[in-house]
């Protein structure tokens, strides 16, 4: 058999009739070369963003069981218009849902894991010579529920298929040239990186870079699957590419990102005494929150306030659970703050270069940004601004690395 190459197109790149008809003569490229093209495919356009707009004029509190078999239905519409596009030039195709590919999840909607791939569906059609067209984003429960993986989860589709297929290669096209050193729609001297570490990447995409869907890249890190970014659009440029990347000591920033997804909210005069933070985090724990950074600050007569944050839309569900808390332990009051927003600098070891810390907070200072709160590790600092100094603030970061000069 011939070597099989995964390609996945997200939603700007099969937005419209014509951009299919691109998309399809590309992947035909590939089957004429020798390849073995297996595609992924996103919603075309922003129909999942329009599906979701449609469940909440509905109601204000849809099932997940309905909103993933509502939100799997965008990617059917996709894979079945390329498919028709490629068999229309002359080619085989066969479009396939999560569920006709073998794609099994776990049971969690709206945020499954894929557990194992079945691909004997896959191969058979590869047998037969056709290009195979998968929805990006879907899978199947082991109770036979149709599930979606989150947000931007195609990314993660088509990287579990690579492994799954032992592909030679992932290419993810999408509406930029490849991974910049920051959001290029926000930072326009952002420059193109050629290649970065799977370490770097994974905290770029969890940090706010929404290039990439985070799992997707822990994925490939964890089976060395080598990703290539690149344009639907420009299609001679070769993109960045995604691997294990061998370093020296000299740390270097190589990105910097902003996320404004996030509200910041402080439990005031918690009674300090041992097992109090636990009672709170286990609570929030139980309902799986993405909880981020936390701080505890000694406030006066044996109380501590104790902030954290969290994904702004986490925060209704959350609620009810701090209000109990504070009733419980007899707290003081719970204070929210969503004008916050999280920017991040990133680069493998740049905490153990002291004068990339004291950098980001000169040059905060300079801006006359106040840091709210500081988190780091090995590869990232991040600190929470105020979310109306944060665009200019992410730019003025960017360049004081001189990340504008990267070549
Ligand atoms: P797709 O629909 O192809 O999956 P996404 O919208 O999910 O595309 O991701 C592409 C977008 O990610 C770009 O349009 C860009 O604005 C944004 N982005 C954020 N940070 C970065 C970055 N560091 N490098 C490249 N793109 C980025
Ligand atoms: N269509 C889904 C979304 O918009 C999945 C994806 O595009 O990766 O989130
Ligand atoms: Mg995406």
């Amino acid at each position: 058999m011939n070597q099989i190459i995964i390609q996945k197109y997200g939603g700007s790149s099969v937005a419209n009739a014509e951009r299919i008809q691109r998309v399809a003569n590309h992947i035909i490229e590939q089957k004429k070369k020798g390849f073995n093209p297996v595609v992924v495919v996103s919603a075309m356009g922003d129909s999942t963003d329009h599906l979701i707009e449609l469940a909440k004029s509905i109601t204000a509190t849809p099932s997940s069981r309905e909103m993933d078999m509502l939100l799997s239905t965008g990617e059917q519409i996709s894979i079945s218009l390329l498919a028709m596009a490629i068999e229309s030039k002359g080619y085989k195709a066969i479009s396939l849902t999560g569920y006709q590919c073998g794609i099994q999840t776990d049971p969690y909607y709206s945020k499954a894991k894929i557990n194992e791939i079945i691909t004997d569906r896959i191969l058979s059609e590869i047998n037969e010579d056709k290009i195979v067209i998968v929805a990006g984003f879907q899978g199947i429960s082991k109770n036979g529920d149709i599930t979606t993986l989150g947000r931007g989860g195609s990314d993660t589709t088509a990287v579990a298929l690579a492994v799954a297929l032992n592909a030679k290669l992932c290419e993810i096209y999408t509406d930029v040239k490849g991974i910049y050193t920051a959001d290029p729609r926000s930072v326009k001297e952002a420059c193109l990186i050629q290649t970065i570490s799977y370490d770097e990447m994974l905290e770029l995409a969890k940090l706010g870079a929404k290039v990439m869907h985070p799992r997707s890249v822990e994925l490939a890190r964890k089976n060395n699957m080598k990703l290539v970014v690149r344009s639907s659009f420009e299609l001679d440029h070769p993109g960045t590419i995604i691997k294990e990347v061998k370093c020296m000591e000299k740390a270097q920033v190589r990105g910097v990102t902003l996320d404004d997804n996030i509200v910041r909210l402080t439990v005031s005069s918690v009674p300090d005494k041992p097992g109090i933070a636990y009672k709170m985090f286990s609570a929030l724990a139980a309902q799986n929150v993405h909880i981020d950074m936390i701080i505890q600050n000694l406030n006066h007569n044996d109380l501590n306030d104790i902030s954290f944050t969290i994904p702004k839309d986490e925060l209704a569900h959350v609620k009810p659970t701090i209000d109990a808390f504070i009733k419980e332990v007899e707290a003081n009051e719970l204070l929210i703050k969503t004008d916050v927003a999280k920017l991040s600098i990133v680069g493998t070891g740049i905490t153990s270069d002291a004068t990339i810390a004291s950098g980001l907070f000169g040059a905060l200072y300079q801006l006359g940004i106040n840091i709210e709160m500081i988190s780091t590790s090995e590869i990232k600092i991040s600190c929470i601004i105020d979310e109306k100094q944060a665009t200019e603030a992410l730019s003025e970061i960017h360049n004081f690395f001189e990340l504008n000069k990267v070549i």
